[in-house]
């Protein structure tokens, strides 16, 4: 049964409901409902113009309506008053087919057709940085190995405690807290979950993490390379499959010598076959390129990989097999659209397991100083339109996602480039003017 959500009002003292939903680039959109309106909202939607987003829709569409996932509310602990709750797009009594929430359940839904119960976590990192953006906000944070800086650390304890422990009161497990590879970067993990309850919170805690940013006058950035010089944001996410009661980790062989299933090898098998076109999911803007295929930074490793290969436990490759029964995909980065991120990796693994996909042979190497050893590795794309265009050619990840979400994605995704494309920089004066 469906939670009241006038009801929920009254027993938690809820005066506003912010009712939102993620578009295509990954930016969350709202109205804030008060109490009193609850009732109707919730039945009958929040309305939206989705053209004033981005989704591929015109101003002529009719009223696209945000229909309110009422389990997935989220009191802001920071403003009890105040709940968030994440929603699922409807237009003519349809849903949404190219609205990220809706895509990735409808994977999650074939997935649980053929047994699998997809459980993923993710490592969002993220600078804080100055109000206007213009450097990072700790003018001492200079070590050139900043990673896990205590003293840096410690310097930000007022904002790192404050979002663990709203995470803690939120129930979600968290368990560190850390200061990254660049200057002014920071992790915060907390337990994996159910692929859907991962990308809720995974939108959530950027919503949560720029709120306290700003209650303390700073600014929280997940921008994939916002300083050339610095390592970028990152977001690895880990994926396991287990039984559809949760109780085995289908992806756990004690008996493989990395403790992987074959289901664990052929889901990895499809990640690396289809990895050059999830990375317009994964990687998705024009600056996410400048974090993978990057020249070293100052603290001697972009830790973020530039081709298609996979290793046991060695942070230099694009998967990584850090334990038993469960990989990590260090690909995606910061500015990943959180539904996207999780129904674009999960459909090219159901993928491969449907087609035995073997994954290739294991690579040991130091891929930073080693790779270019390596020759018949696919490179990953090399800028935005390479990713687009790889995906656009990846008609078995399309259609999983859904025809109406790849064409609407791959429309807006070329649309920004060519409004990148378009603008005169700086760099190109300065190797053509005298030409
Ligand atoms: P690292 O920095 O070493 O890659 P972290 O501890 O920062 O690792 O993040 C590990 C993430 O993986 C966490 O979100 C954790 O909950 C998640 N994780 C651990 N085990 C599993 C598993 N079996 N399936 C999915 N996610 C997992
Ligand atoms: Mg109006
Ligand atoms: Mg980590
Ligand atoms: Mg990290
Ligand atoms: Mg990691």
């Amino acid at each position: 049964m469906t939670q009241c959500l006038a009801q929920v009002a009254k027993d938690r003292g809820i005066r506003y409901f912010m009712i939102s939903f993620t578009d295509l680039f990954g930016f969350q959109r709202a109205k804030l409902v008060p109490a009193a309106a609850i009732a109707e909202i919730q039945k009958d939607g929040a309305g939206f113009a989705g053209f004033a987003t981005w989704l591929d829709m015109t101003p002529a569409h009719p009223d696209m309506l945000a229909m309110a996932d009422a389990p997935g509310l989220v009191q802001l602990p920071w403003k009890p008053e105040v709940a968030w709750v994440p929603s699922d797009c409807v237009m003519d009594n349809k849903t949404v087919a190219q609205s990220p929430r809706v895509v990735l359940k409808n994977v999650l839904a074939k997935a649980i057709d053929q047994g699998f119960r997809i459980k993923t976590g993710v490592e969002c990192e993220y600078f804080l940085i100055n109000a206007d953006g213009s450097a990072i906000s700790d003018s001492m944070d200079l070590a050139s190995k900043p990673c896990y800086d205590q003293q840096a650390l410690m310097r930000r304890y007022d904002v790192i405690s404050e979002i663990c422990d709203y995470m803690l009161e939120l129930g979600w497990g968290p368990y560190q807290n850390d200061h990254e590879d660049a200057n002014g970067q920071f992790e915060m993990n907390w337990a994996f979950d159910d692929a859907l309850k991962t990308a809720d919170r995974h939108s959530f805690f950027k919503y949560m993490v720029k709120s306290v940013a700003e209650k303390h006058g700073l600014r929280a950035t997940f921008m994939p390379k916002p300083f050339a010089n610095l390592t970028g944001n990152g977001c690895h996410v880990h994926i396991s499959v287990w039984s559809p009661d949760g109780a085995t980790n289908t992806f756990d062989d004690p008996a493989d010598e990395m403790s992987l299933s074959k289901q664990g090898y052929n889901f990895l098998g499809g990640i690396m076959q289809h990895a050059t076109g999830l990375a317009a999911i994964t990687n998705p803007t024009v600056n996410s390129y400048k974090r993978i295929n990057a020249p070293r930074t100052i603290s001697g490793a972009t830790w973020s990989p530039n081709s298609v290969t996979w290793t046991g436990n060695n942070r230099t490759h694009m998967v990584r097999v850090p334990g038993a029964g469960r990989f990590e995909f260090r690909l995606p980065d910061g500015a990943a659209n959180p539904y996207l991120l999780q129904a674009a990796i999960i459909a090219a693994g159901l993928d491969g397991i449907a087609r035995n996909a073997h994954p290739g042979p294991r690579l040991d190497i130091d891929m930073y100083q080693e790779g270019h050893t390596i020759t018949d590795a696919p490179r990953l794309p090399l800028n935005l339109l390479d990713a687009v265009r790889a995906f656009d050619g990846d008609t078995t990840l399309k259609a999983a996602l859904g025809e109406e979400l790849a064409s609407a994605y791959v429309k807006l995704k070329t649309g920004e480039w060519n409004g990148y494309a378009s603008h005169l920089t700086q760099w190109e004066r300065e190797h053509t003017l005298d030409v």
